[in-house]
């Protein structure tokens, strides 16, 4: 056992990726692939410019504050943070900061790690403006103001995790959280996903719902994957432990470090003792407004199924085991598509058993997405349907699941160009088990003296119908052609 305890406080900064415009401005919400292309005048800051609040990202930052359980504010109003940096035209971020003006303030969120439920306790969830997006070259630096303006939500927790496990399992429900109530793709190879993690560590006696037991926060900013998360988490707290033995923790000062990912290693920024004071104060070209408890409700109203209802429905309704289940969840498309197969007629266990075992598998070893796949839920539901009805047997379904797979083309048009079909009438195999069975008198009495030989009959009427007999019902017909006799 370890001496110390970690604590850990996160904020998740996820872009808002399903409102058609920007926050404060008409811009589509789209990356372009031309820099600079995708942008209006007000997020470049001109002169004479005023912003206008989108009501689709409000009200999806207010859904997201209803699913953590968070308060929401009686007005909505926002303010300016003020600093410069080139990738921030006005000089200042629109954001909310200070209570009570984020959209959800004092939340709590049940997520599982490791099988096991734990709570989250949230401080507040606020909703404000991306910056642009800088790139650096060796002699020269570019700015992109087409993220500008994107409409960001931030999560703050209390230092309620004490592992990056915990703090992971965390952001992943949140990842599903923003995909399921269609907030956001929340896709970190996009870039839509951004982390600070603070930590600290302190003497695993001491209690910590006592704030003056906590021991110094390391801030680390933006990590830029789950992965990072979890290594900068592990490798702070191996530090901080280094320098508790040291005698040196306790005179170390907040500081902001960065997670490096070439040296896996945090590296010192800045200390938060000179802190830049931002001089919050409430933006005057937005006026506060009410929130009715009517729109709140409607809201409300609109939240859809999440991911751990599904679960849970999966488990209970459908029988599939927690494994399973979580693998479906996972990724709301999967879902979504296990959901289309299911609505098809398609039996939830046969269905889940695809997806987990072959369909998963191929999306992983492309590296691809459930939609990005030929194979749409109604040609797997048709795949099932050839198996169910005897067309096809559960050997050949795997071969032609596969071929629809990699030749892209409709399940029946693979059936019909590989000639396959089940002989499932036992008009046909009747008589090709009595002329077997009448060719090997021999094995008969073999048979009776106890060898078994019933595998042989199944294999040579399989081969006599090049694979395509139905194997149950032939053995069914072998054992009473030979008990006649
Ligand atoms: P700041 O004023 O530096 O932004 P806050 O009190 O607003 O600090 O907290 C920012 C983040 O730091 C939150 O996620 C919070 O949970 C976390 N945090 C605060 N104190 C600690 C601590 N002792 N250890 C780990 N995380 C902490
Ligand atoms: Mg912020």
């Amino acid at each position: 056992m370890s001496k110390y305890k970690a604590l850990i406080g996160l904020e998740m900064h996820c872009e808002i990726s399903e409102t058609n415009t920007k926050v404060f401005s008409s811009a589509e919400n789209s990356y372009k692939d031309i820099p600079n292309s995708n942008i209006r005048p007000v997020d470049m800051a001109f002169p004479g410019t005023l912003p206008v609040v989108n009501k689709e990202a409000v009200k999806m930052a207010l859904k997201a504050s209803m699913i953590l359980n968070c308060k929401q504010p009686e007005y909505m109003y926002f303010e300016r943070k003020n600093y410069y940096y080139p990738d921030l035209p006005k000089g200042y971020q629109i954001t909310q900061e200070t209570k009570p003006a984020p959209v959800g303030i004092y939340g709590s969120l049940e997520y599982e790690c490791k099988g096991e439920k734990k709570i989250a306790v949230i401080n507040n969830l606020h909703l404000e403006e991306d910056a642009a997006s800088t790139d650096h070259y060796s002699s020269y630096s570019t700015i992109d103001y087409n993220r500008a303006g994107v409409p960001l939500l931030e999560l703050v927790t209390e230092p309620c995790f004490h592992s990056a496990d915990e703090a992971v399992s965390f952001l992943e429900t949140m990842r599903s959280i923003y995909q399921y109530a269609g907030i956001s793709e929340a896709d970190s190879r996009k870039g839509q996903i951004r982390c600070d993690v603070n930590v600290s560590i302190m003497d695993d006696s001491l209690d910590e719902s006592d704030m003056n037991n906590w021991g110094t926060k390391i801030e680390i900013k933006n990590v830029n994957s789950f992965g990072g998360v979890r290594d900068a988490i592990n490798y702070e707290i191996d530090r901080q432990t280094e320098l508790k033995e040291n005698g040196e923790y306790d005179k170390m000062e907040q500081q902001t470090r960065r997670w490096d990912e070439d040296s896996l290693s945090t590296i010192y920024m800045r200390s938060k003792v000179d802190a830049i004071d931002y001089k919050y104060f409430v933006e005057p070209n937005i006026p506060k407004y009410k929130i009715s408890k009517e729109w709140l409700e409607e809201i409300r109203k609109d939240i859809p199924e999440l991911a751990s209802e599904r679960k849970e429905k999966y488990i209970e309704k459908y029988g599939l085991s927690d494994y399973d289940a979580t693998i479906i969840v996972k990724d709301k498309k999967v879902s979504d598509y296990y959901e289309e197969v299911i609505k098809l007629g398609g039996n939830p266990k046969k269905a889940s058993n695809w997806l987990t075992s072959v369909i998963l598998g191929h999306l992983n070893k492309y590296d691809i997405g459930i939609n990005e796949i030929y194979l749409t839920p109604k040609m797997l539901f048709d795949i099932m349907n050839m198996v169910e009805t005897g067309k096809i047997s559960s050997k050949q379904s795997k071969d032609v699941l596969y071929k629809c797979l990699s030749d892209e083309k409709e399940p029946q048009v693979i059936v019909d160009e590989l000639g396959l079909k089940q002989v499932g009438d036992e008009d046909t195999i009747r008589p090709l088990v009595i002329e077997i069975l009448d060719a090997h008198l021999d094995l008969i009495e073999e048979y009776r003296k106890g060898r078994n030989v019933f595998d042989f009959f199944v294999g040579q009427v399989m081969k006599a119908t090049r694979g395509q007999a139905n194997p149950s019902l032939t053995a069914k017909i072998i054992k009473e052609e030979i008990d006649k006799r």
